[in-house]
């Protein structure tokens, strides 16, 4: 797998959703900034997917 979310910071409303959705428990959310542990990430694209504002890539 290759490739890596990108947050649009500008867009995320910090609502927690695609933390919860991420079957690796790759995505954390600290205050109002979310993190993506590359480590972790499957690269499913299940958060972008989920994403209610689109601030999520693949890239
Ligand atoms: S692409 Fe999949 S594995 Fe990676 S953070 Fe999103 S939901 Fe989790
Ligand atoms: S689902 Fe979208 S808006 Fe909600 S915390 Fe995740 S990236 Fe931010």
């Amino acid at each position: 797998m290759t490739g890596k979310i990108d947050v649009d910071r500008a867009k995320c409303c910090y609502c927690g959703g695609c933390v919860g959705v991420c079957p690796v428990n790759a995505l954390e959310l600290r205050d109002t900034i979310l993190f993506v542990d590359e480590e972790k990430c499957v690269k499913c694209g299940t958060c972008v997917k989920f994403c209610p504002v689109d601030a999520l890539r693949l890239i």
